[in-house]
């Protein structure tokens, strides 16, 4: 909103340059600038421990599409303190924390929406004479329930979706034995006496293996589920990992007849990492190809080096 007249004295106000701001609504008698106002909101997903969104009827916005709990930010108020009774108002729900998700302009209405995912126990939504009817919807389902692509509802389920599939996926990389049985024997694999057994003899094949295996993820990713949420999926995990790929690496090297390779230590935890992190893409993009493999691989206890003929044919060199 652009004011014309002065909220204090009621005189007509210039339009005078102030600064960086450039050409602002001015009142000479007041000496006092009126930037533009416009209304602050918070719109909440708040999410059960079964994957499901709290989703609201709410007639007088639409009866055609779901909404998520929203309302305006009062004076004095932050606005995590608004998402807390928003969410208590419509819906009757408590919860210990939300987290901040993002910012949005809301055009049509001149409007900022704070977004938060907030997550609760499953209870009956109790809801407020603002509200028609509210239901806990599976996450799969509300996404397509709400406005679509472009709306914050959107947004916040959309992203919820995202980190689900990477904190899954953490979960389950999390209980994996890494390098147990590395200088074992195994039939299923080849096995490698040494790192650098691996560079010499295997470390070309698996890059032309391993290449247009990437390239080909690259852009199904940035088709399927943009740069921003496969960069997104890179460091969560690589964070989440960093520190239990570089123990269990150290404590193998410890416990087995690899000393002479620790100059490379840097470069396996690193290559590991990329490795699962490429793993959870494939999991975000619903296939299972070349990594989802070594994964496997990973799964089994050993520590993919190399690659003999192609894929899916050929078969890992492990350590
Ligand atoms: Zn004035």
């Amino acid at each position: 909103m652009r004011f014309k007249y002065c909220p204090d004295c009621g005189e007509r106000l210039i339009i005078k340059p102030i600064g960086d701001e450039g050409d602002v609504p001015f009142c000479e008698k007041c000496g006092c600038p009126w930037f533009d106002m416009f209304s602050s909101a918070v719109i909440v997903l708040v999410v059960n421990e079964y994957g499901e969104a709290a989703l609201l009827r709410q007639n007088y916005m639409s009866t055609e599409y779901r909404v998520l709990v929203s309302g305006f930010i009062k004076p004095g108020e932050s606005a995590e303190e608004t998402a807390r009774r928003e969410v208590a108002e419509e819906i009757g729900i408590e919860f210990d924390n939300c987290r901040l998700i993002g910012t949005y302009w809301f055009a049509k209405k001149g409007m900022m929406m704070i977004g938060f995912i907030a997550r609760a126990e499953k209870a009956d939504l109790t809801i407020s004479g603002e509200v028609d009817s509210a239901e806990w919807v599976p996450v799969e389902n509300a996404i397509n329930m709400v406005h679509g692509k472009g709306s914050v509802s959107y947004e916040l389920l959309d992203e919820y979706l995202k980190r689900s599939v990477s904190e899954r996926f953490i979960e389950e990389v999390r209980s994996i034995k890494w390098f147990k049985n590395s200088g074992k024997p195994c039939d299923k694999y080849l096995l490698v006496r040494s790192i650098y057994d691996a560079y010499d003899n295997w470390n070309a094949n698996y890059l032309s293996v391993w290449e247009p295996q990437i390239c080909f993820l690259e852009k199904l990713a940035e088709k399927m589920i943009g740069d921003d949420a496969a960069d997104d999926i890179f460091e969560t995990v690589s964070m989440a990992l960093d520190k239990d790929i570089w123990n269990e690496w150290q404590s193998f090297r410890a416990r087995g007849g690899l000393e002479e390779e620790n100059a490379l230590d840097e470069e396996i935890a690193d290559m590991v990492k990329r490795d699962l992190c490429w793993a959870a893409v494939e999991k975000a993009l619903n296939i299972t190809g070349f990594f989802t493999a070594l994964l496997e691989i990973y799964q089994d206890g050993y520590l993919p080096c190399g690659w003999e003929g192609d894929f899916p044919n050929g078969r890992a060199a492990v350590i």
